[in-house]
């Protein structure tokens, strides 16, 4: 790392019901993304309190609750927006599109972009590994993950997998609270998860405390994530498929969250 390394500031604020935003402040270029758009005013009152002008939108995926407030931002801010090239065309005035394999550079932060389709067919995540975090969209949720409303369980399981690879203490950014539901629902398919069930307890007091369980760590969520545990003896017991695949694990255990 050079020595002008400085620290990827950022500041996570509750939006709407149950999204998060996220602004990333790079100190030494005066720059500041917000990831996603989901609610302008929440996003203004947290630029105003960190007295920073916004300079870049970070799209993760089309959903308005993510991509919704990027042109009234970006007629008042005239910043730079980035986001999928998959789904270019759903990305209210996109400037910069990217995709997997391309490295989008935030002042001295290098972000590695990788392609998630499954929840959104364009959806990417931003993994800036030198800052050890990374900004997962509707991909993955602690312990969840998101709905395939445009992918198959395949794709979503392929996407998943490329966030496994990650080094084990990478810090994990989701863009909703949806912890305490989830948890509920491990429980039901991997029962006799000591860690998940210490988890469990811990998410609960958290959130007596009206704290947020974000940001979660990808080892974590190796551990009690069910969605990235298809190889998981407990679940295949619990759904009766010993000799199944993972991708059919995966998809089964995606179809029971559904109608949970
Ligand atoms: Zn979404």
């Amino acid at each position: 790392m050079p020595d002008s390394f400085t620290q990827l500031e950022i500041h996570m604020f509750p939006c709407l019901s149950d999204n998060y935003g996220f602004l990333l402040h790079d100190k030494k270029h005066n720059l500041t993304a917000t990831v996603d758009t989901p609610e302008v005013a929440a996003i203004e009152n947290a630029l105003a309190g960190k007295n920073w002008t916004l300079t870049h939108i970070l799209n993760t995926h089309h959903h308005w609750d993510h991509a919704g407030g990027n042109l009234e931002l970006k007629e008042k801010t005239d910043c730079v927006i980035v986001g999928p090239r998959a789904d270019a065309a759903r990305i209210p005035g996109i400037d910069i599109q990217i995709g997997e394999g391309d490295v989008f550079e935030f002042g001295d932060h290098a972000a590695n972009i990788y392609d998630t389709p499954g929840h959104t067919h364009g959806h990417i995540v931003y993994h800036f590994a030198n800052d050890h975090v990374a900004f997962v969209g509707d991909t993955l949720f602690v312990m969840g993950c998101g709905r395939l409303f445009e992918g198959s369980p395949e794709q979503m399981w392929n996407s998943l997998q490329k966030l496994m690879l990650w080094p084990d203490d990478t810090i994990i950014y989701c863009a909703h609270e949806y912890t305490q539901t989830n948890a509920r629902f491990a429980l039901t398919v991997e029962p006799q998860n000591q860690d998940l069930m210490k988890r469990a307890l811990e998410v609960n007091e958290m959130r007596a405390k009206g704290l947020p369980t974000i940001p979660s760590i990808i080892g974590l969520e190796k551990k009690t994530n069910p969605f990235l545990r298809p190889t998981s003896t407990n679940i295949r017991n619990t759904l009766n498929m010993q000799s199944a695949s993972d991708v059919e694990v995966f998809a089964k255990t995606r179809q029971l969250k559904d109608k949970f």
